[in-house]
């Protein structure tokens, strides 16, 4: 439910009405606005009209209204304005569009450095590069492990870029946060509860994938599982969903953006690499993304893409990347974004 207090209500009537609801057995998130505080009370809902007509009468609250949707910490309902994610100088999910890019996998010191410089150059702000790969084949190559998570850190170095990198077990949460600046959950762990609890209880942003198979809803409630466990800070990213069009490698589902935003106030982004499997869609669809109200890309590019060790065929050279980028500046302007 969410309690909305006076304006004007004391710290103490806030801290009483937190107090009160918790002692029914609810999580409190409150939200301190200009005018108001608004408190979001989350429980089982057993009991919840005399809960309700209780906390209506505590002093200091203004109005006592249920949360409808199943996802209520990420949902509007509770939530009017937007997740800005602060990270020194860079903020996902405000006026700044953040473009993401690198390649699939880290392979080799060369590749990622000469990557990340290139990228960093045409106006990308955060380096991409699995290190733990989840492959579909177990013969396929499956990361450099702790060696490209180095090799990260060194590119950071390098750079001033930030990176972002795939957790694929809860068992690398430590290992892996030693390194990156964000972690990345792939489309075959949106549903990895245990991951996403214990990815809850970190102090850096989480970008999660959609599913290949999944509901709009459902991401959310992935996204939900993050923050009921204390991380507010989640990335929302549409990457393509199974259909029957073979064509492309995953269906982009570019209204996805726009309704994520009606139905969340967290960030969106666009990977149009994995969305549509081929590098010559990837310019356009990115165009795409920044019209319908994306807050960002993540781009996969290969300084050498026909030997890349995973997904040469979706990313783009380095130069046709810098073009991508010019070519969505006057988009941007249109949108009052930045990069
Ligand atoms: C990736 O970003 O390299 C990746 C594996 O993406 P997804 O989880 O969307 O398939
Ligand atoms: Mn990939």
């Amino acid at each position: 439910m969410i309690i909305s207090m006076l304006r004007g209500a004391t710290p103490e009537q806030i801290e009483h009405v937190c107090d009160k609801i918790k002692s029914f057995g609810y999580s409190v998130h409150p939200i301190k606005g200009e005018e108001r505080t608004v408190i979001g009370a989350i429980g089982d809902g057993k009991d919840k009209d005399r809960i309700i007509s209780v906390m209506e009468s505590v002093p200091g609250v203004e109005s006592v209204i249920p949360i409808l949707q199943p996802f209520k910490l990420v949902g509007r309902e509770l939530k009017k304005g937007k997740t800005v994610i602060q990270m020194d100088g860079l903020t996902i999910g405000g006026d700044q569009f953040v473009v993401m890019a690198g390649p699939c996998s880290v392979e080799y010191r060369e590749q990622i450095l000469t990557t990340a410089e290139k990228v960093k150059a045409a106006g990308a702000r955060i380096l991409r590069g699995g290190a733990y790969k989840p492959r579909t084949s177990p013969y396929d190559f499956q990361g450099l492990e702790e060696e490209g998570l180095k090799l990260l850190a060194e590119a950071r170095e390098r750079t001033g870029l930030k990176i972002v990198t795939e957790i694929i077990t809860t068992e690398n949460i430590d290992l892996v946060n030693e390194y990156t600046d964000i972690f990345q959950v792939g489309a075959r762990n949106m549903q990895n509860f245990a991951l996403l609890k214990r990815l809850g209880r970190v102090k850096k942003p989480v970008l999660l994938k959609r599913g290949m198979m999944s509901t709009l809803k459902e991401l959310l409630m992935s996204a939900e599982y993050i923050v009921s466990q204390g991380n507010p800070e989640v990335i929302l990213c549409e990457r393509g969903i199974r259909t029957f069009e073979t064509y492309t490698r995953n269906t982009l589902d570019i209204a996805a953006v726009p309704a994520l935003k009606q139905l969340s106030h967290l960030p969106v982004i666009v990977d149009p690499s994995h969305g549509t499997g081929k590098r010559s869609l990837i310019p356009p669809v990115s165009k795409a993304a920044v019209a319908v109200g994306a807050d960002g890309l993540i781009v996969e590019v290969h300084p050498n893409p026909e030997e890349a060790f995973s997904d040469g065929q979706q990313s783009l050279l380095p130069e046709e990347f810098a073009a991508m980028m010019e070519g969505i500046g006057k988009y941007l302007d249109v949108e009052g974004k930045r990069l």
